[in-house]
């Protein structure tokens, strides 16, 4: 997948085309071995195709075929292919008819090098825009389809045209790809894949996996081909009365989940926004619990995070950011003397801070969380980082201390992630 433009290049605009392609292509079935950007200059364009026609079969050229001196694309392929490019007359009426419709006379000069197209060779009609994309034949049968930058308007042609042409062409070769996301908090990269690989047979079941890590937790995606052609444009269902073939190899991958079960309880979580809040949420509704926060270093954090969650109403009572240690005394009844016998930030102070939010808002759980985000503020017992925090149940208390690394906005991040996750593990562990 080669992305062309100046603008690219130079990270003034992002290239989402590249990314976008690449998830299609994947899914439609084509193994992407590479990505290239690549500037407006014909030498550039030239070698970034070349050397990826060297190790691929198919190339993906976008942007550069509009109508001004920059747009170098149509031009610099042709000439490494050794294509000819001849002048479209049907699609001259077209441009000149567009041009027309918006209120402007005579067609420039510019605009006719949109109407050049390979004297063999494709053309994929653009009905959103004036430049066509367009295939190229290069030596071995290999592929080049260059495509307009436009996101909409790449997107349309893709859609309505590339991938059915890609799919004819490659008939029979194409394996679709499905993926299953497993988030993950609370447990190292290293040991989540010592974890895992233990588990799973020599072969994977043919599924394969990726580790896929931020503050937060770590995301395990897996990824099964299917077995026959994928009808479907990807993200859409199969078309009716056909069978999906994505169900078979869907089924290999709950098959490799189901596995991976007992050595990720406790540890993960189902979300589809990807959000430990949501997961949370869904119990706390699912079991009408209601629930109250007390944060000092995460500053609302923890509540924000379960306020983004849509019908959050439906549990989330409120949260009292006791940041000073009057407030925790004075609002959450904290004595004092526990906070000088054991530290503002200890699992004592932690878990009465959860059951004085609990009793000042009259909530069926609390939860808190006292710790130093830094940067200073540490000592040699209690490092920056040390988090302590607790979920106060009906049930009972409990508390957790724990060391995060990272600057401030890591650590508090992560704190409410960890607070979040406890509270998961603690309601999975009482509904089962
Ligand atoms: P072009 O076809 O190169 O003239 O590009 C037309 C417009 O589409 C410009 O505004 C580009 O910034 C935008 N564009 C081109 N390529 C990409 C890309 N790979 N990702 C996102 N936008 C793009
Ligand atoms: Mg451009």
């Amino acid at each position: 997948v080669v992305s062309v433009g100046d603008e690219l290049l130079l990270g003034e605009t992002v290239d989402t085309n590249g990314a976008w392609m690449a998830r299609v292509l994947s899914e439609v079935g084509f193994a992407v071995v590479g990505r290239w950007v690549v500037g407006d200059e014909d030498q550039a364009i030239r070698e970034a195709v070349e050397g990826a026609l060297e190790s691929t079969e198919l190339v993906l050229v976008m942007g550069g075929l509009g109508p001004t001196p920059d747009d170098r694309t149509r031009e610099a392929v042709a000439d490494l292919l050794g294509v000819t490019l001849v002048p479209d007359p049907g699609l001259l009426e077209v441009l000149r008819g567009r041009m027309r419709g918006r209120g402007f006379g005579a067609l420039p000069e510019g605009a006719r090098a949109m109407a050049r197209v390979p004297r063999e060779g494709g053309i994929l009609p653009n009905v959103v825009g004036a430049a066509p994309g367009l295939v190229m034949e290069g030596p071995h049968g290999r592929i080049c389809l260059l495509l307009p930058g436009v996101p909409r308007e790449m997107r349309t042609i893709v859609r309505e045209e590339a991938v059915p042409y890609l799919r004819s062409r490659w008939r029979g070769r194409l394996r679709g790809a499905v993926h299953r996301t497993i988030h993950t908090f609370g447990i190292p990269e290293s040991i989540l894949q010592e974890r895992v690989e233990g588990r799973l047979p020599p072969d994977r079941s043919g599924v394969s996996l990726a580790y896929l890590p931020d503050t937060l937790g770590v995301r395990l995606r897996l990824t099964a081909r299917t077995e026959v052609e994928s009808k479907d444009f990807p993200g859409e269902g199969p078309a009716d009365g056909l069978e999906d073939p994505k169900e078979e190899a869907l089924g290999r991958l709950r098959a490799v989940e189901a596995l991976l079960e007992p050595v990720l309880a406790g540890h993960s979580y189902e979300a589809e926004t990807g959000d430990l809040a949501e997961a949370v949420a869904e119990v706390l509704l699912q079991r009408r619990l209601t629930l109250g926060v007390a944060e000092s270093c995460t500053g609302g954090l923890v509540a924000k995070r379960l306020t983004d969650v849509p019908g959050s109403s439906g549990f989330f009572m409120g949260g009292i950011v006791a940041y000073a240690n009057e407030i925790k005394s004075r609002v959450l009844g904290i004595h004092s003397r526990i906070m000088e016998e054991r530290g503002v930030v200890s699992e004592a102070v932690a878990a009465a801070m959860a059951e004085g939010v609990a009793r000042a808002l009259g909530t069926r759980v609390g939860i808190g969380v006292t710790g130093i985000a830094g940067p200073e503020g540490g000592t040699p017992e209690k490092p920056v980082g040390t988090v302590c925090f607790a979920i106060a149940l009906p049930e009972g208390t409990t508390t957790r201390r724990e060391w995060f690394p990272g600057d401030r906005k890591d650590v508090r991040e992560r704190s409410a992630q960890a607070a979040l996750g406890l509270l998961l593990r603690l309601l999975e562990r009482e509904g089962s």
